[in-house]
């Protein structure tokens, strides 16, 4: 595979046909040799003794959709707190959002959905990605996280007022309705919404809830009346059920989940992100990096809720996404962490790698475009030199990224480099 053979992947109306490639194409079907044809940027066919107008020799390695983390956050960099994470201006959160990009993209993912940022930076970096003017996968984006006054992203003194952060503050039906229109009006593309508290933040606890129902459900309603998705960050029983209630698209984190949410859950359309890194990554590292004692001892409490939470969800059949709240404690870059961690607590290796494509493309609401290798899709792909179902923690060895695919170009990957 050369450089010039690379590059006429990415010539218009010219078909290229990868050959020689163990696919696991993202369905769940077992892994079978086949041949894919890529045409303007597309899969135009998956099978055997395609033609085209020139061949790429995958060299039997393993070809996989394009992965996909359904809950990222570009700006996050190496911060023990959320106040930390706020005390980023706009500009240095672009600059960290537009190097991050490029360590996803590099880690063979092709999309990310970013779930909250500074001032419009997802949105910022996602055209900029768009425009060929700097690297990164498909950004979904949201804004700044819509919280109640206490709430997640309220993270100074009482007697402080800040400009701008992570999140919002946001307070009753129309004010939320107010502020998605205004986010829409900055051209992003989901809504986040924290309708409980987080063990990172000062004033509120993960079993509180921050938002009443009216407020989660206007903030659904207005976004899905856009063609936005909304996203809610739940970590208490009741914030989980008015958010399956109010049908949101996907709920983040789970923590705490009944019978009755589960309930709500198996008959909803929504699907779950349990971010199984966010309670490892605390677990593991805080210790080390001395992070704040609330964090910790939350965490320590709620990793038997959300382990429960979400052996329940998956014994249910409810949708699960690989989405890794990455870049604070463990690095942009290391996303697929999520999909051995998703292994190591119940699922089999298929089933995890279906999370970190169809079923984040579902939780995307993009199923349509991405997620799968069939005809029809965005030739976003990732060959993999190993084997993901025999040990999925390889996933996470950038040297066996051997090719990125974005949109039918060559972006990223040793073959890539040359
Ligand atoms: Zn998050």
């Amino acid at each position: 595979m050369d450089r010039t053979s690379l590059d006429a992947l990415a010539e218009a109306g010219r078909t290229t046909i990868l050959r020689h490639a163990r696919l696991i194409d993202g369905t769940g079907a077992p892994p079978r040799v086949a041949e894919v044809a890529v045409k303007d940027g597309a899969i135009l066919a998956v099978g055997e003794g395609l033609a085209g107008d020139a061949a790429l020799d995958c060299g039997g390695l393993t070809l996989l959709p394009g992965l996909i983390d359904a809950h990222a956050h570009l700006i996050y960099s190496g911060f023990r707190s959320l106040d930390e994470v706020d005390r980023q201006s706009v500009e240095s959160a672009t600059i960290n959002g537009v190097l991050n990009a490029a360590k996803v993209l590099d880690a063979g993912y092709t999309t990310i959905r970013d779930v909250g940022t500074i001032g419009n930076v997802a949105a910022t970096v996602r055209d900029a990605v768009e425009a060929g003017k700097v690297r990164g996968p498909r950004v979904v984006a949201s804004g700044p996280i819509i919280c109640a006054t206490g709430g997640l992203g309220d993270t100074v003194p009482p007697h402080w007022t800040r400009a701008h952060g992570l999140g919002v503050l946001v307070n009753g039906a129309e004010a939320i309705r107010a502020e998605v229109r205004r986010q829409i009006r900055l051209g992003v593309d989901n809504i986040k919404l924290a309708a409980s508290g987080v063990e990172v933040g000062p004033y509120a606890w993960t079993w509180m809830t921050t938002f009443s129902e009216e407020e989660i459900r206007v903030a659904v309603e207005e976004a899905h009346r856009w063609g936005r998705t909304v996203a809610i960050h739940a970590q208490s029983y009741d914030s989980v059920k008015f958010a399956l209630r109010a049908g949101v698209d996907t709920i983040e984190h789970g923590t705490r989940m009944d019978d009755e949410a589960i309930a709500l859950f198996a008959r909803s359309d929504t699907v779950l992100v349990p971010t199984l890194s966010t309670l490892f990554s605390v677990l593991e590292l805080g210790a080390k990096l001395n992070l704040l004692p609330k964090q910790r001892e939350e965490m320590a409490v709620n990793e038997p809720l959300w382990l429960d939470s979400f052996r329940r969800a998956r014994a249910a059949g409810i949708p699960i996404a690989s989405g890794a709240d990455l870049g604070n404690r463990y690095p942009h870059g290391a996303n697929a962490r999520e999909i051995a961690l998703l292994v190591r607590c119940g699922m089999t290796p298929m089933e995890a790698l279906r999370a970190a494509t169809a079923v984040a493309a579902r939780a995307l609401r993009r199923a349509d475009r991405i997620g799968t290798v069939e005809a029809g899709k965005a030739a976003d792909l990732l060959l993999f030199d190993g084997d993901p179902l025999a040990d999925i923690e390889s996933l996470q060895d950038l040297a066996r990224i051997a090719l990125v695919v974005k949109g039918g170009r060559a972006v990223a990957g040793r073959l890539a480099r040359g």
